[in-house]
């Protein structure tokens, strides 16, 4: 008899997809990791379990404790499902600005939440800083005391990347991947994935795929931060200030990435391959292939399907929404 002894062990170990179409387009074999998969819905489960299993054992986070982030709303999801589980306390601090459908998701599921207006990275509201203000806050005033998770800057966050997520894509393809690629949005991911593939052969191409107008573009091919000029719709990705984690990456070549370029291709695996993906998956296909077209035909490129489609339904397939932002609405939604 097998069976999981609770939500933890649902975490990680998700398939390789073939996407069909990428890969008759390009002659290449390129495979898509199902995060979706994850019990939250989100690569980020992975994170939230990484940070929690450190915290316990650093002995920072107590029995009983509390566990506060900021988020673009999948790490939060994360969190708190595993805080139920687990016997901890759960506060998210998102910006007002994300999907009504992760704002719901996380009133679900009974996160203590806080919603902030937008702010830029170095102004005091925004949302990663007022989660460690609130972490501190929580910290020094319940007797089970509180942790800042802080995904951005903490090694627990690519160290399990490194130790699942790179070494599971390592597995399954057998050693014979030639590239990998997704974009940033803690970096978490992309440090992980690269240190474990390139511990393994340091020849494995890894790319970036950067939403147009954010900042890790530029660092990655000229080593400069140019402010963000972004106006992307994708959410979680796009970054303007080199995290912890981001550091860490071992990035060989580097993707801008237009929504207009990456939603087709989004648009066509729903209809074409039977799967509704989010955003971020989009901009990961589109690098997937420039990254790719860069290598030439019969090459092995893996990247990353980060969460569901219905986590965003209201603005990546809402027609009105799209057209308003002058962007590609797909055939079967056209108004
Ligand atoms: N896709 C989605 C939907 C996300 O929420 C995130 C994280 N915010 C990412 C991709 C990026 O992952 P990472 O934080 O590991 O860079």
């Amino acid at each position: 008899m097998h069976y999981a002894t609770d939500v933890t062990q649902l975490i990680g170990n998700t398939p390789l997809l073939y996407l069909r179409q990428l890969s008759e387009r390009t002659g290449c074999r390129i495979l898509g990791k199902a995060e979706f998969l994850n019990p939250g819905g989100s690569v980020k489960d992975r994170t939230a379990l990484g940070i929690i299993r450190a915290a316990e054992t650093s002995g920072e986070l107590r029995p009983g404790g509390r566990i506060v982030e900021g988020t673009a709303g999948n790490t939060g999801i994360g969190l708190t499902l595993l805080a139920n589980a687990l016997g901890y306390k759960s506060s998210v601090v998102m910006p007002i600005s994300q999907s009504k459908e992760k704002i719901d998701t996380l009133e679900l599921l009974g996160a203590d939440l806080h919603l902030v207006p937008a702010a830029s990275y170095n102004e005091q509201g925004h949302y990663i800083h007022t989660s460690r203000r609130l972490a501190e806050k929580y910290a020094n005033s319940e007797p089970g005391g509180a942790i800042w998770a802080g995904q951005f800057d903490n090694p627990a966050n690519m160290a399990i990347h490194r130790d699942t997520t790179g070494e599971e894509i390592w597995t399954q393809t057998g050693g014979k991947v030639d590239g990998f690629i997704c974009a940033v949005g803690t970096g978490g991911t992309l440090a992980g994935v690269s240190t474990a593939l390139k511990a393994h052969n340091d020849r494995i191409v890894i790319g970036i795929a950067d939403p147009l107008g954010a900042s890790l573009y530029s660092y990655f091919s000229n080593g400069r931060v140019e402010p963000s000029t972004g106006s992307s719709i994708v959410e979680g990705i796009g970054i303007n200030h080199i995290t912890g984690n981001v550091a860490k990456a071992k990035v060989d070549t580097a993707f801008s990435i237009s929504d207009e370029e990456a939603l087709p291709y989004l648009f066509d695996l729903l209809q074409h391959e039977g799967l509704c993906l989010g955003g971020s998956t989009a901009i990961n296909m589109a690098g997937a292939v420039r990254l790719a077209e860069q290598l030439g035909p019969d090459h092995t490129i893996v990247t990353i399907l980060c969460d569901y489609g219905n986590r965003y339904q209201s603005k990546l397939f809402n027609p009105v929404f799209l057209q308003n932002k002058g962007l590609p609405v797909p055939s079967w939604l056209e108004i």
